[in-house]
């Protein structure tokens, strides 16, 4: 049993949810000042159940929308400066192996076999690894588009 009285937050608690908060149960029904704000915020929640929702004469979701800055041109512009490293970075990667694989392929016969795979097998951990993180953070953001455009219907 609870000696001090109850906090306004755990009556409130206990009004919305009283089966989940049986720690209260016992000094509400011994408690008649407790008892008498469980009364009045029944009451209070009662009220605003019952209350209409409000109805706006304009737009609600046009005028929130119009508050949003567009940043439609900035993402495009955003997606070619942060893929063109990336894709500059690929481009001089590729070229020296291009050039020097007669060397590299060599390289390659020479290396024992369980060196090589344990290579490939790193290799492709990590590039799941890093598919996982960028799938991730992919959805996270298409989750994001959907809202707002939930927003928008
Ligand atoms: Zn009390």
């Amino acid at each position: 049993m609870k000696a001090m009285h109850l906090t306004e937050i755990e009556i409130q608690d206990y009004v919305i949810d009283a089966k989940s908060n049986h720690g209260f149960s016992h000094h509400i029904e011994s408690c008649e000042s407790c008892k008498n704000k469980v009364v009045q915020y029944q009451m209070l929640f009662k009220e605003i159940k019952n209350s209409p929702a409000p109805i706006f004469d304009f737009n609600l979701n046009e005028a929130v929308l119009k508050q949003l800055p567009v940043n439609e041109p900035i993402q495009v512009k955003r997606v070619f400066t942060n893929y063109l490293p990336v894709l500059v970075s690929i481009i001089l990667l590729l070229l020296p192996l291009y050039f020097y694989r007669n060397n590299l392929l060599s390289v390659v016969k020479q290396t024992p076999a369980g060196i090589l795979y344990m290579g490939i097998i790193i290799a492709l951990i990590v590039t799941v690894y890093q598919s996982v993180g960028l799938s991730k953070k992919h959805h996270k953001q298409m989750n994001a588009l959907n809202i707002m455009d939930g927003l928008q219907q």
